[in-house]
């Protein structure tokens, strides 16, 4: 099928590639010409792993172009999908990015005499593609709805794994206005074997946000529970978990084998979610609902766990380390997690803005976010970004882990002794073994652990 994607950012991207990786013609529509040439060229704006390959074998093939070029490709396309922004801004969802391109894509419309369908697939509040979206479309295409099609298709892809997420997903949800516009969409996934499931375009609007809200519930459930055993001697969170993961019910053995779900990597102590979807997206919903008069006090709460998360791993390392002026802080990952470069509502902004505000003097690593430039939420940040990760951590008075990428798994008690003087690990994801750590001469604290003074 021909179809035209409207953005090039983290979903707008992958969605086309993957559209053009299963045999759909495709066109990607940006707006920035040094990106669009970037990606014409093989090469994607963002980090997310297997992406560049992906890219080049599409553009190769000819499956996929990218263009600013939006009037003429939506004119010419079966299949018109938008993937645009939709941040929280002053806690209400903006459709500022959405309803421009809407406008676009209405004027293009009009230009075309087949049967086309526009698909939303930004993150949208229950009732915008029917009551903003469609209105829009048929104001400015001059057509009426059932001339053309309109779709609500969430999208379930995680950066760090978008390209596997995109091209083998475990479902796809296709809120429909009408029947005709659902099956025309559907035949773009003629190469996916998951369940499809049609649905209303709210009710498909709502399992995105039901989702998101879930597994942030049970990240802030977690957290809150790592708050009390922080207070109780004796008390490892890590292997609180480790306990509640081995209840067959969440672990359930099959074919004689236990098996651990995904889900589980969302029920561990860590210093909060961040990101583009889950902060956004919970306080999108929680407003939604609030002026509606539907109180959510459990969305609340895990909105306000999460904001104050990341100042836990701050207030550890107040714990151990005594005051913090002056001294050199090691942060280790700015991303919002591994395997990506977006630092969007990173845990790590907070947790850097806490301690410069405390007169710490701050040298950061990531392995990703400053590779080709940096980033616009770091810039006007007064702190040192390190080379390598050996640079951060030499003569810093403490490591303090907030993103678990695979790199830093090398680092080791010897790592710690060889570069610091008094060798402390604050463990934010607590992906380190803390008997390994303090066997070996490490000072190590961190989220779900009652925080201890160094031995003298
Ligand atoms: P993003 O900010 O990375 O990308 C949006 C892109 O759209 C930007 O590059 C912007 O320049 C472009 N754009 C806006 N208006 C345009 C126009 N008129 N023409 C061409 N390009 C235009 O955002 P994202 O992370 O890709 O998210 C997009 C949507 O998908 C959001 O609604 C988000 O909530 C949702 N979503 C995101 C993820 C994720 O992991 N990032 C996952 C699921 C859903």
């Amino acid at each position: 099928m021909k179809i035209t994607v409207i953005g090039t950012g983290y979903v707008g991207l992958v969605t086309a590639v993957s559209f053009a990786e299963s045999g759909n013609d495709v066109v990607c529509i940006g707006r920035n010409k040094k990106k669009i040439l970037e990606i014409n060229g093989g090469r994607s704006p963002f980090f997310e792993p297997g992406l560049d390959e992906a890219i080049t074998r599409v553009i190769k093939n000819h499956r996929l172009s990218v263009s600013d070029e939006l009037d003429k490709y939506v004119a010419e396309c079966e299949i018109i999908v938008l993937a645009v922004g939709t941040p929280t801004v002053n806690n209400k969802i903006d459709l500022s990015e959405l309803k421009e391109a809407c406008r676009a894509i209405g004027i293009g419309m009009r230009k075309s005499d087949i049967y086309q369908v526009i698909v939303v697939k930004s993150t949208v509040v229950p009732q915008t593609t029917q009551d903003v979206v469609l209105p829009i479309l048929e104001k400015f295409s001059r057509k009426r709805a059932h001339t053309f099609g309109l779709c609500m298709n969430p999208e379930f892809l995680r950066e760090g794994s978008a390209l596997i997420d995109a091209t083998k997903p475990d479902r796809i949800i296709i809120g429909q206005y009408d029947n005709k516009s659902g099956a025309t969409y559907a035949k773009a996934f003629h190469a996916n074997k998951c369940p499809i499931l049609f649905t209303t375009l709210t009710t498909a609007e709502m399992t995105k946000y039901v989702s998101n809200s879930l597994l942030s519930t049970l990240i802030s459930f977690s957290n809150e529970m790592s708050r009390i055993c922080e207070i109780i001697p004796g008390v490892d969170a890590v292997d609180v978990w480790e306990g509640l993961h081995l209840d067959g019910r969440l672990s359930p053995v099959i074919n004689g084998k236990k098996i651990y779900p995904g889900i589980l990597s969302y029920i561990r102590s860590g210093c909060g979610y961040g990101g583009s979807c889950f902060p956004k997206d919970t306080k999108a919903l929680y407003y939604f609902a609030q002026k509606r008069h539907i109180k959510t006090p459990l969305l609340k709460s895990v909105i306000d766990i999460n904001t104050s998360q990341p100042l836990r791993l701050v207030s550890i390392l107040k714990d151990v380390l005594g005051s913090i002026d002056g001294k050199r802080i090691a942060v280790l990952g700015l991303a919002f997690k591994p395997d990506t470069d977006d630092i969007r509502e990173s845990p790590a902004l907070t947790i850097i803005a806490t301690l410069l505000d405390l007169h710490a003097s701050v040298v950061c690593h990531d392995p990703q976010v400053y590779k080709h430039g940096i980033p616009m939420g770091l810039t006007g940040m007064n702190v040192q970004l390190a080379p390598t990760l050996e640079r951060a951590i030499q003569n810093s008075d403490a490591v303090v882990l907030v993103t678990s990428w695979n790199e830093y798994k090398l680092i080791t008690p010897r790592v710690l002794k060889k570069l610091m003087q008094k060798p402390l690990l604050i463990d934010g994801r607590r992906m380190f073994n803390k008997r390994l750590f303090e066997k070996n001469g490490v000072t190590y604290s961190g989220i779900g652990l009652k925080p201890q003074q160094p031995s003298l």
